[in-house]
Parts: structure tokens; C-alpha cells; sequence
């Protein structure tokens, strides 16, 4: 029986999903005016985790994600680039889409961008005016929060009592919950980004836009809707407000929030300069799978405390796990069969909340049985890596295959020592170094080794 932790019941509740075994999920994804921080892709590895534990389980997972490329942020940033919005949002787009690859994370099944899904978000604001939920003002289109009953049921806080109140910005937190912007008209400063609509042109407002794109995959009501924990207030305190507005059902049954990563410490954020990308760990040495690895070791729900000391750990561990699944592949030792214990355990520990860190704990303890017959423990490790991702069945001793470009480096050196030129040749053995190949000269001939 899986239990999910439901941050609107703070509880963790039995999973039954609305329709059988189905499960459908929306995550709230990027908004891409920026590289995504670690902080961002533990989310997203989260969303990932959850995504494999479902599956492994037996569910079928309908999973949708956004990308926002329209709001505050975006706008702000396209103009510092002088970028035309699509442009400047499709290259960091790009740049999440390969960080989620690099990371192993499963694509979901709809990726929706914001721009692409505005006439769903203005029948809603249509519907919300009619229903009496919303309003017009000088600036824009507004929720009325002394309409909706519940509001700020998720977040469990008092509704202010100020109703005259409004705020504009799509980011604010909980002193100041007051009338939030579903729509808002086009202003000089928005330059050429602008929609028509029946009540005016101009743009959405960031929580309309998840409303919209759950809605228009998964209906009016959805199993699963997760996020980082900053987005309960007001983000997803404002989509439930919408979205029950308009259908007066229940949005979301579960509501899984992923914890913070911080830093010695503090959140990182850009405001305290502390912001790493997946980048800036590639560039220090780590493979973005050591990365995965240090997240598979703490609940999702915990603050992460990173260092580029636990990352260090994480890469170590990781390392010897690649170097033991080789060896065991090697060995083909026969012994006992430990499969159903293990397998039990490692269920277990994933009905419980998605509890990764004791199913890697299940995981490594199978490694290091030594009593366990080999083929069987391998096909065990690699049941348990559709969970955790860790790319089992691709851990064979490093062949090394040379990309094209090199070989043909080693050819031309090879030419010109024969020539005697030694100082080209010590130049081209040069680049070959800053592709990250080291050469050495023996009897065969010449060999390449990554460095
Ligand atoms: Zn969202």
C-alpha cells in the first residue's frame, strides 16, 4: 500500500488514485529566463523518483509539466538580452531539457510551454469573471480572494481581511496575500508581448498558467500535484483558488512538496550569490549522475545540505558501486538466491512515502552479498534501477571509444613525426589534450587514455 506525505492533509495518506491504477500527475516545471540551479533539478530529480516509483509499483503515470516562458521574469530578462521573448525562453528551454537528460530523468509525457496553452488561460479568466471570482481593474484582472472560501486552505493561513487590496507581482509571500493578477494589461514595458482578449490585451499571470495546462491534459481533476515547498504560497495556494472556482471540484488529491537544498546553511538564491548550475559542477569534475546520486541519499522532503565535500562522498560512493556491478558481472558466481527478501524491503521502503534513501540503503546491501549468485543480484540491482536510475545495465569496464575528430588528430601527429616536424606534433598532442585525451606511445603504436 503506498502512503504519500499530502502537505493539504500533513499527513501521509493511503494513495488511491481517481481512476484504478492510473495516476495522473502535474509538476510544476522551469521558468526558463535562466540556467536551473541544483536546487531547481532536485526537484525536478524528485518529480523523477516519484515518476519510477509509481511505475514500479504498478501505476500507470499520465505526467504533465510546464514550461513557462512567459511572466515577470522572462520578460524582464529577453529585454535585458535584447532577445525577442521566444528566442531568449527556447534557449534556456533547451538548456533544462539537456540538464534533465544528463541527470536521467524520464521525460514527462506532456511538456507544455505557457505561450502555447493562452486561450485555455482566457476561458478560464472568462469563466472566473462571469462566475463573480474575478474582477476588473485599472491593471489587470483580478482573483478575488474574499470570494473563494477556502483560500489558503494548503498554506493553512488566515484570509487577510483587507479585500481592497491587490498585488500584481507574480511572487510574494504570505504577509501580503491579497488579490492576485490572473491577467494583466499590456504596458509599455512589456514591449511586443501581448494576446488579445475579450476583456482586454495583454498577458497572464504566472498562476494561471499551471491551472490552464494541468486542466488541459488531465481535466478538472488530478491525482498528484508536486512542486518545491516555495511554491505552496502563493502559487499553489492560488491554483487551487482557480481552479475550484471555475469547477467547483476538488483540484488536487496530494500535494507533494519537494524540500530546499541549501548551503551551509541558507537557501541558495540568486539574492545571496550562492547559486550553483549543473555546469558549474561539471566544471569542478563531477558527472551530473554523482549528483543524482547525492539526492537519491536524502528524503525529498528534507533540506538537502549540500557541499562540494558530500558531493565529493556521493562521486566516491557512486564510483565504487560502478566498479562492484563490474566486477559482479565479471565474476558469475554462483550462490543463494536473496531476490524476494531484498525485493520486499526495497518495496517497502518506497510505499513509505518514497523513502529512496532506505530503498539505495535495500540496493546496497544486495550489492555487498557476497552469498548472492551473481546473475541473479544483477538482475535484482537493475529491477531496482528503474527506481533510482543510476544506469545499471550500462556499467561495463570503459572501452574507450575515440570520437572521430581525435582519431584523425592521432593520424595527422603520427604524419608529422614521421616528417621529424616534433613541434607540430607536440602541438596537435596539445589539442588533443584539451579534448580531454592524454596519449601514450608504445609498441603498437600510439594509444589514447582519457584523462
Ligand atoms: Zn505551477
Amino acid at each position: 500500500m503506498l502512503k504519500l506525505y499530502n502537505t493539504l492533509t500533513r499527513k501521509k495518506d493511503v494513495f488511491r488514485p481517481l481512476k484504478g491504477k492510473t495516476a495522473g500527475m502535474y509538476s510544476c516545471g522551469p521558468t526558463v529566463h535562466n540556467y536551473a540551479h541544483i536546487g531547481n533539478l532536485r526537484t525536478s530529480i524528485f518529480n523523477d523518483l516519484l515518476r519510477r516509483s509509481l511505475e514500479y509499483l504498478g501505476f500507470k503515470v499520465k505526467q504533465v509539466m510546464n514550461i513557462t516562458d512567459v511572466d515577470d521574469k522572462t520578460i524582464k530578462g529577453s529585454q535585458k538580452e535584447n532577445l525577442p521573448l521566444k528566442e531568449f525562453t527556447r534557449m534556456y528551454e533547451d538548456i533544462f531539457l539537456n540538464d534533465l537528460k544528463e541527470l536521467n530523468i524520464e521525460k514527462p509525457d506532456f511538456m507544455l510551454r505557457a505561450t502555447e496553452s493562452i486561450p485555455e488561460m482566457i476561458d478560464l479568466i472568462e469563466k472566473l469573471l462571469n462566475k463573480g471570482y474575478a474582477y476588473k481593474a485599472s491593471d489587470g484582472i483580478y482573483f478575488s480572494i474574499s470570494k473563494f472560501k477556502d483560500y489558503g486552505k494548503l498554506a493553512r493561513i488566515k484570509k487577510t481581511e483587507d479585500t481592497k487590496s491587490r498585488i500584481n507581482n507574480d511572487e510574494y509571500d504570505k504577509s501580503q496575500q491579497k488579490d492576485f493578477a490572473l491577467w494583466k494589461f499590456h504596458t509599455p514595458e512589456d514591449g511586443s508581448v501581448s494576446w488579445n482578449a475579450s476583456f482586454g490585451p495583454g498577458r497572464p499571470g504566472w498562476h494561471i498558467e499551471c491551472s490552464a495546462m494541468s486542466m488541459k491534459i488531465l481535466g478538472p481533476q488530478i491525482d498528484i500535484h508536486t512542486g518545491g515547498v516555495d511554491l505552496i504560497f502563493p502559487h499553489h495556494t492560488n491554483e487551487i483558488a482557480q481552479s475550484e472556482a471555475v469547477t467547483g471540484k476538488k483540484f488536487v488529491d496530494y500535494w507533494l512538496h519537494a524540500g530546499f537544498l541549501t548551503m551551509k546553511k541558507s537557501k541558495m538564491s540568486k539574492s545571496l550569490g550562492n547559486i550553483l548550475t549543473l555546469r558549474d559542477l561539471k566544471e569542478k569534475g563531477f558527472s551530473p549522475q554523482d549528483y543524482r546520486y547525492l539526492c537519491l541519499l536524502t528524503h525529498y522532503r528534507s533540506s538537502l545540505i549540500f557541499s562540494l565535500e558530500n558531493l565529493e562522498a556521493a562521486k566516491t560512493a557512486h564510483e565504487r558501486i560502478k566498479r562492484k556491478i563490474i566486477e559482479i558481472k565479471k565474476t558469475k558466481l554462483k550462490g543463494k538466491d536473496f531476490t524476494e527478501r531484498y525485493r520486499a524491503e526495497f518495496k517497502k521502503a518506497i510505499e513509505d512515502d518514497i523513502n529512496i534513501p532506505k530503498a539505495v540503503q535495500v540496493f546496497l546491501e544486495a550489492l555487498e552479498n557476497h552469498k548472492f549468485d551473481s546473475s541473479k543480484k544483477i538482475r535484482l540491482l537493475e529491477k531496482f534501477d528503474l527506481v533510482l536510475g543510476l544506469k545499471v545495465k550500462e556499467m561495463h569496464e570503459e572501452k574507450i571509444s575515440i570520437p572521430g575528430e581525435i582519431s584523425q588528430l592521432i593520424k595527422d601527429r603520427e604524419a608529422a613525426r614521421k616528417d621529424k616536424n616534433f613541434s607540430a606534433a607536440d602541438k596537435i598532442r596539445d589539442k588533443i589534450k584539451l579534448f580531454g585525451y592524454s596519449l601514450e606511445d608504445s609498441p603498437e603504436g600510439v594509444k589514447a587514455k582519457k584523462i
